[in-house]
């Protein structure tokens, strides 16, 4: 009964398999076939089971950059490799890492609050109460030691100022107040720095991620009272690494920054984050005006903006220790090709103990580190080198990977096919952003591999989630349209950047997110004991990452031709190209009725003459820009593109001439590097992706052209426009030599 089942099962398998319709982008008929039954004993390998195992061991104590918490775990994930068949080796750096010696924060007048600033153990969470938890603080805040009347800013963007300066408030001198949210967090001190504030307290509102959302942790996922967002606010849009050696990998005799008030991209303020706990006092105390409707936030006051009785003094001291940063590099040389890597990462450090941030994609990675050791067991051997690497320092300032991306740069760009990033992963909905030459690799995977909830494709699953939360109904017909993913570009928030924005490689990262509710980011509480609740119950999605990116890996390790179609992008860009001048457009409108307003006293007249009014200046009116550049060299990418697919899809090529195309394929991307970087911040090479320089995370594609006219620069952005059509119009030269 057993054997016949076996037989039924390899039978139907088999029968599956041949009458699929066996194209594989990048595969041969014959090799499509072997590559979908070595990526189904790759599954096979793959056990949820021990990834919780995994998460539970590499979650037991705190292990943030420079602590013991964090060599243990690097040297953990160590054996793991070499227990897998791996060579392993430790890339250590030196670098600098702020942590406090000094956090006070007082109310001093109209009453006296002094803000605990401490999250308390709780019986439900085993690990809550451990020693040598970093206290809640933002790293590469300024020391400082100010006294000043608060201002509340909403969430602190350029946006909220603008709103602020109508209404005659100026924060020169004062200590701003900004909820959590909407921006990466680094952005709040920084704005509120230029605005000529002294001090940035940055607090999460219950609105936000708390009660107004669900039930507070440990009854639900939300964030509770005490609970405390730590993080970094680097200014990471300048660069991103270790602060003393941009450019350069921070090895132990490396050209350094004698001190970290030498440093660019580091604040002169200092900023402190804190619960709502801390905040409701301060809060309630501010008076003047009321702030407006959506600048209220969930506590049970009336928020008002400031300034006027409301007095802090916030003090911060910082120990600058320098100290060691663990890369953990494993590789298995490539049979044929051990000249190009296909490069796989996650980060291991943590805030505290990070059992989703980073554990959750740590351990799904060395899940399929695992595997792929397995199918070496089994006599495979890939024809592409394989690389694992394991970073210390994403959370401070993705400083692991920056620094051995700057280190290897020649080299990465001479060998790197494709670096697939993951970070933090919990139940719900595939998220895959990266170069999007590789659409239609991420396309097939996602539509080969099945949702462990649902049973339908990862792709089905997604679309159906499109289609039911689209904003019109006209949207949602779209949707059901659907036929293919679409990668999202990348800004930063996780260590692809080095690879993508400063060295043009191509890059993916990958993660499941959606019904894992997280107000414990960031804080003790993101716990092994949080996460088997809320996060990833059962490890199923723990388990589809190791597929997905898995499978990635697989083919990207044996393809024929590699798997990048530049047609893809051509259109991506076609888009973007597109947006900037609908942008342009809109502006111009927008400028030219507020305008009008201004000039013919609208705002003065409606305004209630109980408060304080400022009159709003009038700006330039938007010119026409020339965008013809741009335009033009993307009608060449568009045939470039064209052309390179044709000969990609060439009968008959020689071994010789495969070789010679593939590796053309994969530096393709490099040809979009702006030689002097981007302006501002020339470690930023990349023509079209990078984190918006007033927004964080968030991606600005075509970043030159877009940030000028945001920025209301157009001089600039004409610059920008024939810089970047200058480097597309190189990318379809490149394409057009195949
Ligand atoms: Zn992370």
């Amino acid at each position: 009964m057993r054997t016949g089942l076996l037989f039924l099962l390899i039978f139907s398998l088999h029968s599956f398999l041949s009458a699929q319709s066996i194209h594989l982008s990048g595969f041969n008929d014959s090799n499509a076939l072997e590559e979908l039954k070595r990526e189904k004993s790759f599954d096979d390998q793959i056990s949820r089971e021990n990834i919780g195992k995994t998460i539970q061991d590499l979650s037991s104590v705190p292990h943030n950059l420079g602590s013991t918490g964090s060599r243990e775990v690097a040297e953990k994930i160590q054996k793991k490799f070499r227990d897998y068949g791996f060579d392993v080796r430790m890339d250590v750096y030196q670098v600098l890492f702020p942590v406090p010696k000094t956090r006070i924060l007082e109310m001093t007048t109209p009453q006296v609050y002094r803000a605990l600033l401490k999250e308390p153990a709780l019986k439900e969470d085993r690990t809550s109460g451990q020693t040598d938890q970093l206290p809640t603080y933002n790293a590469w805040s300024a020391d400082g030691n100010v006294t000043a009347e608060v201002v509340y800013v909403n969430y602190g963007l350029n946006e909220d100022y603008e709103v602020l300066s109508k209404m005659g408030i100026n924060v020169k001198g004062k200590i701003v107040i900004a909820r959590y949210g909407k921006s990466w967090r680094g952005i709040k001190p920084k704005i509120a720095q230029e605005h000529g504030a002294i001090g940035c307290i940055i607090y999460s509102d219950p609105q936000d991620d708390g009660y107004f959302q669900g039930d507070v942790y440990p009854k639900g996922p939300f964030k509770s009272e005490y609970g405390v967002q730590r993080g970094s606010v680097m200014d990471m849009v300048v660069y991103p690494g270790d602060p003393l050696t941009p450019g350069v990998g921070a090895t132990k005799d490396a050209k350094r920054f004698a001190s970290h008030n030498d440093a660019p991209n580091l604040l002169k303020i200092p900023v402190l984050p804190i619960s709502y706990h801390d905040a409701k006092p301060l809060l309630e105390a501010i008076s003047g005006p009321v702030a407006p409707e959506n600048w209220r936030g969930a506590l049970p006051i009336t928020y008002h903006i400031g300034p006027g009785k409301s007095t802090v003094h916030l003090e911060l001291l910082f120990d600058w220790k320098m100290v060691p940063c663990y890369d953990v590099i494993a590789m298995i040389k490539g049979d044929v090709f051990p000249d190009e890597w296909v490069i796989r990462g996650n980060h291991h450090d943590a805030w505290v103990n990070g059992a989703q941030d980073p554990i959750s994609g740590q351990a799904a990675m060395l899940e399929e580190a695992k595997a792929i050791g397995g199918l070496l067991k089994s006599g495979w051997k890939p024809k592409r080198t394989m690389v694992y690497c394991s970073w210390d320092g994403e959370e401070p300032a993705l400083v692991g990977s920056t620094e051995w991306v700057e280190d290897h740069a020649g080299l990465l760009q001479q060998n790197t096919i494709v670096y697939i990033n993951s970070d933090e992963n919990g139940r719900g909905f595939l998220n895959a952003g990266g170069s999007h030459a590789l659409e239609g690799l991420v396309d097939d995977v996602a539509k080969n591999i099945s949702d462990p909830q649902t049973g339908v494709t990862l792709f089905e699953r997604l679309k159906a989630k499109e289609v039911v939360t689209a904003a019109s109904p006209q949207l949602a017909k779209e949707m059901m349209d659907k036929t293919k993913i679409h990668l999202d570009a990348l800004g930063t928030g996780s260590d692809f950047s080095p690879f993508l924005q400063h060295l043009g490689l191509p890059v993916l990262d990958l993660s499941f997110s959606g019904e894992d509710n997280n107000g414990v980011y960031h804080s003790i509480y993101d716990s092994y004991d949080n996460f088997i609740r809320f996060v990833d119950p059962g490890f199923y999605y723990g388990a589809a990452l190791s597929k997905v990116a898995g499978h990635i890996s697989l083919r990207m390790l044996d393809a024929d031709v590699l798997p990048f179609d530049y047609r893809m992008l051509y259109k991506e860009v076609k888009t973007y190209s597109t947006e900037l001048q609908s942008l342009l457009s809109n502006l111009r409108e927008s400028t030219s009725v507020n305008n009008e307003i201004v000039r013919k006293k609208y705002l003065l007249i409606a305004t209630d003459t109980a408060n304080a009014f400022s009159p709003p200046v009038l700006k330039q009116e938007v010119p026409y820009i020339d965008f013809s550049p741009l335009q033009n060299a993307i009608t060449s990418l568009g045939r470039a593109a064209d052309h390179s697919y044709e000969i990609m899809n060439t009968k008959g090529m020689s071994a010789k001439q495969t070789d010679s195309l593939n590796r053309m394929l994969c530096r393709a991307e490099q040809e979009l590097l702006l030689e002097q970087g981007l302006p501002l911040r020339p470690w930023y090479k990349h023509a079209l992706y990078a984190p918006g320089f007033y927004t964080g995370y968030t991606v600005k594609t075509l970043p030159g052209i877009r940030e000028s006219i945001e920025q209301r620069n157009y001089m600039q952005a004409e610059i920008e426009i024939k810089r970047a059509a200058a480097a597309i119009n190189k990318l379809a030269g490149y394409l057009q030599q195949m």
